[in-house]
């Protein structure tokens, strides 16, 4: 079965001003449908046809097929990431906020880690929270790459560091638009669910 473009889990006006209709239209509905379109056409007619997308990013990665595994892993990248979204402000709870107190401190210093990890990775990428063990670890990955070709990284939230990702309602004001998603637009219960190791399988399709 081809790759498809999941559905959006809220409506595109559901963020207000935090994300616009217009940018989930042209990031969710241009963006990455573009991705979904380009992996169809690079997988059609080869042995890969009916391969899940995780599959194919690992086989893509293992093969050196670099156009195969951009596209396929930016579908599984906003496939995660638009389910750490919710437009309903939440607060970590339970065995992820002993986590986070026992990691960084605090929930605030957690945001803070977070955001200097997404407005300091030059260029375009995915800041991360990752759990490594029993503990969490905030990173990113380049362009696209993904914990879902990484074994061993299970990932609980992503930032998209993108220039689409907030060109149309924050500009270049990438440090803004960060600080604006963690404080109002984090879904904590997609976060908290990701501790089963689970969350590749979230973004999966195929
Ligand atoms: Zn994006």
């Amino acid at each position: 079965m081809p790759f498809f473009l999941p559905n959006l889990p809220y409506s595109t006006s559901a963020f207000g001003d935090t994300i616009s209709a217009e940018t989930f239209d042209y990031h969710h509905g241009k963006h990455h449908k573009a991705y979904v379109d380009k992996a169809n056409s690079l997988v059609e007619g080869t042995d890969l046809a009916g391969a899940s997308l995780v599959e194919v990013i690992a086989k893509a990665k293992a093969s050196g097929n670099k156009p195969l595994f951009n596209n396929a892993a930016q579908i599984w990248n906003h496939s995660f990431y638009w389910e750490g979204l919710s437009p309903d402000t939440q607060a970590p709870s339970g065995k992820l906020a002993e986590l986070i107190t026992e990691g960084f401190g605090s929930h605030e210093a957690l945001l803070t880690k977070l955001k200097d990890e997404a407005v300091g990775h030059f260029g375009s990428g995915w800041a991360w929270l990752l759990l490594e063990g029993d503990a969490l670890k905030v990173t990113s990955f380049h362009d696209a790459d993904s914990p879902a070709a990484h074994d061993g990284a299970v990932p609980l939230l992503t930032i998209d560091v993108w220039e689409h990702a907030y060109y149309i309602d924050y500009r270049n004001a990438r440090p803004k638009h960060v600080e604006t998603l963690l404080g109002k637009a984090i879904n904590w219960e997609f976060v908290a669910k990701n501790l089963d190791g689970k969350g590749v399988s979230r973004a999966d399709q195929g």
